[in-house]
């Protein structure tokens, strides 16, 4: 099971580890797009935090709500919106629980992806954060049908999720600003991907 307080420790986790990476998640973004990234994230994420420590008392639901209009607002670029919707969805999919069984998470993470290919209408393949996303979905989902442990799960989809970031660097973008640069986006990390991967990791690191 997952607590609402683990939930809550996810986010400051978050918000830290963004911190730590911003600059490294701009550089990414000036090869290939506007080098904006980081301080998007960053900004949006220091955010989301101090709305949720106002929420703290709420449903697992309501407080992903919260991070999610937070990061609408506050964001900006392509990845707000996307990441907004990502956990607007994923709150919908656990609205008022105040814990998360393993299916819920699988739910939730099914959700969130749903909203960013529905938001973002990007392929996989597409040199995207859903290049990360989807691996996750699927290896944890797969994992959890096996009646693997949540943690067993989750493990393997960051795995999964690294994997995907990384075969991002190959890839010629085809979605976002990186599609501007057409065949030349190939040869660089996505950053979305590369956030994608961070905030699923900590989700690990906290579980863990
Ligand atoms: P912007 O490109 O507007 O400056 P950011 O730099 O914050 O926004 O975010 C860029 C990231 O957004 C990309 O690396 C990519 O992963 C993601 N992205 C852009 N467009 C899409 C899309 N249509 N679907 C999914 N992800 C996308
Ligand atoms: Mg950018
Ligand atoms: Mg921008």
């Amino acid at each position: 099971k997952v607590t609402q307080i683990q939930i809550i420790d996810w986010f400051k986790k978050i918000a830290e580890t963004i911190e730590e990476n911003k600059d490294y998640l701009t550089e990414l973004d000036a090869a290939i797009g506007d080098a904006d990234h980081g301080i998007n994230m960053d900004r949006g994420f220091k955010k989301a935090i101090a709305q949720l420590v106002q929420n703290r008392n709420s449903d697992i639901g309501t407080l992903l709500k919260t991070i999610a209009m937070t990061l609408i607002s506050s964001v900006g670029g392509a990845s707000g919106p996307l990441y907004g919707t990502l956990f607007l969805r994923a709150s919908s999919a656990v609205a008022g629980k105040q814990e998360l069984t393993a299916q819920d998470l699988a739910n939730l993470l099914q959700a969130g992806k749903d909203g960013v290919i529905q938001r973002g209408k990007a392929n996989l393949g597409d040199k995207t954060m859903l290049d990360a996303l989807s691996p996750a979905v699927e290896t944890y989902t797969t994992a959890i049908a096996q009646n693997r442990s949540l943690v067993d799960a989750l493990r393997e989809a960051v795995l999964a999720t690294e994997e995907g970031m990384k075969k991002t660097i190959v890839l010629v973008a085809k979605k976002g600003r990186a599609s501007y640069l057409g065949e030349r986006s190939a040869g660089h990390q996505d950053p979305g991907a590369t956030s994608t991967y961070l905030i699923l990791r900590c989700l690990l690191e906290v579980l863990e």
